[in-house]
């Protein structure tokens, strides 16, 4: 679902394990087949050579970012793909503004760029955990909305998605880290202390959502607690994007007609 700009949003009115009507059999032959054409058009965007795509991925832990990043780029280069993670800030980049670490990773000519994490946590976390006072934060709305402006300004089509997953299915996936020895290594007890202030978090992200979806970057929230609805959303969206992007093959040099390889 996309936010259209300057609309409320209620999280708790939006079901996370919403699956369109669609069977699972269903959406995963959809998605097959926009997997595959995510990766001509990411070819296309390549030779085309005059924009770029943003893919900001937010979500609370558990939310699936990585999964969706490995299923939705399945069939795309990976050449073309820049994935970047934001963690913790190091001392570094705290000593600049939040943006700096940013913007050197927001994709070049040709390239998909995605943000696993981004400048979002910046009124998220950073918001909820109270880490810069209320005077400073609040204020970024407005930063990041120019920030992002200026990229679209510049060629860059950008794409923001929410995964919204609920509270009983993170119980059930952290669970799952517990239970089952391949996935200990990804059990974080940290998670645990994010997950005590689900509610602020909500809070947090219903504003993010409010504030910051625009015509040049609009938010999508999409429903994540079946991996493959939520694929099939991201792929859906992703794939409308370039296709009305205005892509094309460039002219060769040439005239290729009257050349032989001998
Ligand atoms: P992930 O959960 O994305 O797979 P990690 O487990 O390493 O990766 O978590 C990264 C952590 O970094 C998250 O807890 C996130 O909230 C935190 N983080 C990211 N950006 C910031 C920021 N600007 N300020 C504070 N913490 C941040």
């Amino acid at each position: 679902m996309k936010v259209e700009p300057g609309t409320r949003v209620s999280l708790a009115s939006i079901a996370a394990d919403d699956t369109g009507g669609l069977t699972r059999e269903d959406a995963e032959r959809r998605f097959k087949a926009l997997a595959k054409e995510l990766g001509e058009l990411g070819r296309l965007l390549w030779a085309d050579g005059s924009r770029k795509l943003l893919m900001v991925l937010q979500a609370m832990d558990t939310g699936g970012k990585d999964g969706t990043i490995r299923k939705v780029f399945r069939r795309t280069n990976p050449q073309g793909v820049k994935i970047a993670n934001f963690k913790v800030p190091t001392s570094e980049e705290l000593a600049h503004d939040y943006l700096w670490r940013i913007h050197e990773h927001t994709p070049g000519s040709g390239e998909i760029g995605v943000f696993n994490r981004s400048h979002y946590e910046d009124v998220l976390v950073v918001r909820v955990l109270g880490l810069v006072p209320e005077e400073r934060w609040s204020r970024r709305y407005d930063h990041i909305n120019a920030f992002e402006r200026l990229l679209a300004d510049e060629g860059t089509i950008i794409r923001k998605f929410y995964l919204h997953i609920d509270k009983d299915e993170q119980k059930r996936r952290l669970q799952a880290r517990l239970d089952d020895p391949t996935k200990n290594w990804k059990f974080n007890a940290g998670d645990l202390d994010h997950r005590k202030l689900w509610d602020d978090y909500m809070a947090a992200y219903q504003d993010v959502l409010e504030k910051t979806s625009t015509d040049q970057a609009p938010w999508h929230i999409i429903p994540a607690n079946h991996k493959w609805y939520r694929n099939l959303l991201v792929a859906e969206v992703l794939v409308e994007a370039l296709r009305d992007a205005g892509l094309s093959y460039p002219e060769p040099e040439e005239d290729l007609d009257g050349i032989v390889i001998e």
